[in-house]
């Protein structure tokens, strides 16, 4: 059923006040392939609304993803694989895998959100990406309405990228992934708060659970949680810029954090060139930045995406200023 005028709120993690022309949501694919036959003028795809900001009405049709489903598909002594449903919360899935001791997602747990989205931007946090564990991304074509299977390959993953943000980009509506858990742990505690965490509650065996909780305790000590405080994440990228670059920074700023991707790139987090611009905590109207961490953008009561959008271009243009790095936004703006 497609219903008109309906006020997108409760749809998105930013809380903008925003409404549009038409909702509907699907449960299958049939049911989507239904709705895009018929030729909607302008319409969107939305998960759990975590990454995006509306900055304006949306006057086409929003077509919320609900498509469920979580089988596993193949099981070896080594390993499991999953087909999951696009339209089933990332978080509640990375619990359900813990839980039944298979390896592999438990450092992107609290990452609010759909599955179908987390190929998109190629979700990650703590030293693991969506990447690591999908091996195919099925989606219906907005062309031809054709269900299509990419394999990891075809989707060019890259940090946080993919080709569903580029040249697939408002082509392609994913459906559901295939993802490969281990039943071998390996796990990723590279990120020192990790470390901290084990040793303070003196964990000598680390399961899938324990560590997942264990994202959980840092996530939660760290960032806002948007049932409190509307925002949509890192609002901006972390900027990857040339070895010559990030010298001439580290020589002006010795304690700068950086990450060396290769010997010609290193990557700069964005959250400190926003809090060193000094806008970490800082509120300006309705909008502003999260006192713990600079690069989430908050919704400070009532505000509009507009402010958000101009809060967001005044910081990247004192960034520019400050370092001459281009910040560029992680969040979809509509
Ligand atoms: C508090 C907070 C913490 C976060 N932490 C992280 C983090 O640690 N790491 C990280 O990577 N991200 C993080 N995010 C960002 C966000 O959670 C992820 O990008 C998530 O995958 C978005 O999922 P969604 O279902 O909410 O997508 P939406 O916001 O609904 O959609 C995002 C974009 O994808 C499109 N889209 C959605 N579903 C589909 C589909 N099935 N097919 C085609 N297009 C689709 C939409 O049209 C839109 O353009 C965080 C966000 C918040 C609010």
């Amino acid at each position: 059923m497609i219903e008109p005028n309906i006020s997108l709120l409760p749809y998105h993690t930013f809380g903008a006040k925003v409404q549009a022309k038409e909702f509907t949501t699907v449960k299958s694919e049939n049911e989507l392939v239904k709705i895009l036959k018929e030729q909607p003028k302008k319409f969107l795809l939305l998960g759990g609304g975590s990454n995006i900001l509306f900055t304006q009405d949306f006057e086409g049709l929003i077509i919320k993803n609900e498509i469920p489903g979580f089988e596993v598909i193949n099981e070896t002594d080594d390993y499991v694989d999953i087909q999951i449903g696009a339209g089933e919360n990332w978080h509640e899935t990375v619990m359900k895998t813990v839980q039944k001791g298979w390896q592999g997602i438990e450092n992107l747990a609290l990452i609010p959100g759909t599955v179908g989205a987390a190929p998109i931007q190629n979700i990650g946090a703590y030293g693991v990406e969506a990447k690591d564990v999908i091996l195919s991304v099925d989606f219906i074509n907005h062309d031809n309405l054709e269900k299509t299977t990419f394999s990891k390959e075809e989707c060019h993953f890259g940090y946080r990228n993919s080709i569903f943000k580029h040249d697939l980009k408002g082509k392609a509506s994913i459906t559901s992934i295939k993802i490969r858990l281990s039943k071998k742990w390996k796990f990723n505690t590279s990120y020192g708060a990790i470390n901290d965490k084990i040793l303070e509650k003196n964990i000598k065996e680390l399961t899938p659970d324990s560590l997942a909780n264990i994202i959980i305790e840092i996530r939660n000590s760290k960032l806002p949680d948007p049932k409190v405080i509307g925002n949509c994440g890192s609002f901006f990228k972390n900027p990857v810029v040339s070895k010559l670059e990030a010298d001439k920074i580290i020589s002006k700023f010795p304690n700068a954090p950086h990450y060396v991707i290769d010997e010609n790139h290193t990557k700069i987090p964005a959250g400190w060139l926003i809090e060193q611009s000094g806008w970490k905590g800082k509120i300006k109207g309705n909008v502003g930045t999260y006192s713990k961490q600079a690069l989430v953008l908050i919704n400070n009561g009532g505000a509009t995406g507009e402010e958000a959008w101009d809060l967001a271009m005044t910081i990247k243009r004192d960034v520019f200023t400050k370092f001459g790095i281009e910040i560029e936004p992680e969040v979809n703006i509509i």
